[in-house]
């Protein structure tokens, strides 16, 4: 995450990350315009590069070398990643809205989502076809149908219905994969059977006579059966039929004809062609609303239709890019004119391919090998990306023109950053903010939100008692809504650790200052993430405060109750020699956002230490006191060993720690190998003199992560022994999928080191 230097006055949010929305954001990478904040919203954090999807099939390539990492690529660019699905956009408030987080404004939107598949034309496509869009989905299946051949003895049939350049490549690479995959297993590879549809005369419409004779060839050669002005009609389980009259049994069928555009753009009120995809002008700009562009496969160049190809949409980005930035400079926007003619590289599978423009023709192996090398040379463009601080900055002469409200607020802005003011944020911001958002509302909250006063006023039922914590920490990522649900999931997991229940709670923040739209919308985001999970817990925000700062940052005061009796239960120092150790949730965020922040670490790694983050301890807790444990606390900021050393102190005991088993977050092996750790790591090491062999275990490849500072990491309990593998068991049940036995409780030693670790 990198800290803006000047305020945020505009607003770009990218919807989709296709092949035109990766050239935006290299583009604003290498030439960013200062005040503008760039966010892309995208289904899918891998996205793919179309040109290489056959030769991965085929099995030439591997699943990172034919994705482009979003996250990553974002973070690079400067510009904020939000993973999740569009659903819709209200374009009178300028929002877009995501399947599940709040709407998002922008000053400018630009859509580059591809195509969907229109399986609900043909009667029971969409139950028993697999269409190859969207890939993410398809890779699934695809990967499951790999499995399920490798295991069927017998003969399988796949058919593929359209017969253009992708369904033609695709089954060819499929065919090439699946063959070899039953010569290596010693079994016969003509139990394979290929039927391809194709529901017009020829193969390959598009494409000039020599390259569909080509492809004729090498399909009559692999004994791929061709069915000619077969429309398919009507799918059934294991059955298609053709309006023809052809019928054939398949196992799989599989779906790549033209697509249409995404059904929620029909209610968007944009300007739609017949197939449902955006009408755009030259400038890619919508026909029907300047503030939106589109790009791609979702787009229809008005008067100038094209195929939908990635080739275009490659190339679409450089113009989308200038235009977006021309838009918010007030500058006359240029048009898009695509070649009228295009190479198209389509490969056999075999590490052969054909070439075809216009009239031109030719084939070879070269011609895999030059695609190749065309293709690694474009992903290299968004795989090969140095850190912000390894590139030089560029000037920004350019300064986007803004309304005179809007340029005091800007200055301002500016001033207060200078002046390290602590100053309150405006009393209409924030009850603007905060209007939208909707704490429960409890019985025992005398005073509260709902009636504010000066501070708010709480019962305590008799037989309980009052739990109270507070946490505080700065944004780790670049998202205000996200980073809200971790703060408040972090703040709540004290205590839960001591077996209470979360009553209230009160909110203290910071937030840099700008122009009052985008504070109010970034408050507002945070505190709405932040209150839906505190609404989850039963916790009632009952106030807080909201300040100014250089960065945003947000922290909560709790409080809960616990009964009386239940009252050290589940305090740090009951654990007992002969008990086991249980962690209930992965570590590694420290080493993961460390590497994060240096490009280094893979966007999916990231999206998973996010999901653990925001998993609360909640459930876990009854389930450990139902299993008799005697001590318990959540993993936060001193990291694993830290938190132990906080146990075994009071609790009187000696511990043992199994290196091994310790549950890692994906990726977080290779970022802590690649000695890439958290600011925080180097104090968290002093510990390392409650370890009695220390050196011995130095060199264990998990032994960095002993002190690895988590945030809203999981509960470290001592359970005992005859009920661990049943604790264990239930954990898992409820979600706490890699809960493990990381250690055991020994009884005090004579030794100084309370600690041993066995590697
Ligand atoms: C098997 C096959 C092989 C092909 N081979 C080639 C080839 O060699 N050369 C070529 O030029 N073309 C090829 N094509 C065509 C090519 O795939 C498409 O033209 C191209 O992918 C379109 O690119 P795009 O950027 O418009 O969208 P896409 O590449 O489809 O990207 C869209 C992105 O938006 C995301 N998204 C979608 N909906 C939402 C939403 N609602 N919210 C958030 N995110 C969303 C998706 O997850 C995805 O990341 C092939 C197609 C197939 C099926």
């Amino acid at each position: 995450m990198q800290a803006a230097t000047t305020p945020i006055v505009r607003d770009i949010v990218l919807v989709g990350g296709g092949h035109s929305h990766v050239g935006v954001l290299r583009m604003f990478a290498m030439k960013p315009l200062s005040g503008v904040r760039l966010t892309v919203i995208c289904s899918d954090t891998d996205t793919p590069y179309s040109g290489m999807l056959p030769g991965y099939i085929a099995g030439h390539y591997d699943f990172d070398a034919v994705h482009i990492d979003l996250r990553r690529l974002a973070e690079f660019a400067g510009a904020r990643y939000f993973r999740d699905e569009v659903i819709g956009i209200d374009r009178s408030a300028r929002k877009v809205l995501c399947r599940t987080r709040p709407p998002l404004p922008y000053d400018l939107l630009s859509i580059n989502i591809g195509s969907t598949p229109q399986l609900s034309r043909v009667t029971g496509a969409s139950e028993h076809a697999l269409p190859v869009k969207p890939i993410r989905r398809f890779n699934e299946r695809w990967l499951a149908l790999l499995a399920r051949v490798r295991a069927h003895a017998g003969p399988t049939t796949i058919a593929v219905v359209g017969a253009g350049a992708g369904g033609v490549e695709l089954t060819l690479a499929m065919q090439y994969r699946l063959r070899g995959e039953l010569v290596a297993l010693g079994r016969d590879p003509d139990n394979l059977h290929f039927h391809l549809f194709s529901a017009a005369a020829n193969i390959l419409p598009t494409h000039n006579a020599a390259v569909r004779g080509a492809f004729e060839r090498v399909l009559a050669e692999r004994r791929v059966a061709i069915h000619r002005d077969a429309e398919v009609v009507e799918v059934a389980a294991g059955r298609l039929q053709a309006r023809n009259g052809e019928t054939l049994a398949a196992d799989e069928i599989i779906w790549v004809t033209q697509a249409g555009g995404a059904p929620w753009l029909r209610d968007s009120g944009l300007a739609l062609d017949g197939e449902g995809f955006i009408r755009v002008r030259d400038t890619l700009q919508s026909e029907s609303d300047p503030l939106i562009f589109a790009a791609g496969d979702c787009a229809a160049l008005i008067d100038q239709p094209l195929e939908k190809a990635g080739v275009f949409a490659v190339r679409m980005g450089e113009p989308l890019a200038n235009n977006l930035r021309r838009a918010l400079l007030c500058q006359p926007l240029r048009g898009y004119h695509p070649q009228r003619r295009w190479l198209a590289l389509i490969s056999t599978g075999d590490r052969h391919a054909v070439a075809s423009r216009g009239r031109f023709f030719a084939r070879g192996d070269w011609v895999w090998r030059w695609k190749d090398w065309i293709d690694r040379r474009f992903m290299r463009r968004f795989t090969e990306l140095a850190p912000m601080t390894e590139r030089a900055a560029p000037p920004v002469a350019e300064t986007i023109p803004l309304e005179k409200a809007e340029q005091t607020q800007a200055i301002s802005a500016i001033a207060m950053r200078c002046g390290g003011c602590g100053a309150k944020v405006g009393a209409t911001v924030l009850s603007r903010a905060l209007a939208n958002i909707h704490p429960i509302e409890r019985a025992d909250v005398l005073i509260g939100l709902h009636s504010p006063d000066d501070a708010a006023v709480l019962r305590v039922p008799p037989g309980s008692a009052l739990v109270h914590s507070v946490d505080f920490f700065r944004a780790f990522i670049d998202d205000p809504w996200l980073f809200g649900r971790v703060a408040a999931n972090h703040a709540l997991g004290d205590i839960f650790a001591m077996g209470g229940a979360p009553q209230s709670a009160t909110a203290i923040a910071t937030v840099p200052p700008g122009l009052e739209s985008k504070v109010e919308d970034t408050v507002f985001q945070m505190m709405a993430g932040a209150v839906e999970v505190l609404n989850e817990a039963g916790c009632a925000l009952v106030g807080g405060h909201t300040g100014e700062g250089r960065e945003l940052a947000l922290g909560f005061a709790i409080n809960g109750l616990i009964d009386e009796g239940l009252l050290g239960v589940l305090r740090k120092g009951g654990m007992q020699p002969g008990d086991v150790l249980l962690l209930t949730k992965p570590i590694g965020t420290g080493t993961l956002f460390a590497a994060h922040a240096r490009l280094q670490a893979r966007g999916r790694w990231i999206d998973a230490a996010l999901e653990a983050m925001q998993q609360s301890n909640r459930l876990a807790v009854p389930c450990l006191i139902a299993h008799g444990a005697t001590a318990c606390t959540d993993l936060t900021g001193f990291g694993l060993l830290g938190h132990l050393l906080e146990m075994t102190r009071p609790s009187g005991v000696d511990a043992e720690i199994y290196l091994s088993e310790l549950p890692l977050l994906e990726g977080a092996a290779e970022t802590a190998a690649a000695g890439i750790l958290s600011s925080l790591q180097s104090a968290n090491v002093r510990l390392r003199r409650a370890l009695r062999n220390q050196p011995e275990a130095l060199l264990h490849p998990n032994y960095p992560l002993l002190f690895d500072p988590q945030t809203a990491g999981g509960l470290l309990a001592s359970v005992p022994a005859a009920h661990a593998a049943g604790c264990i068991a239930a954990l898992r049940g409820l979600g706490y999928t890699r809960t493990a036995s990381i250690g055991r409780v020994l009884p005090a030693g004579g030794a100084m080191e309370p600690i041993h670790l066995r590697t």
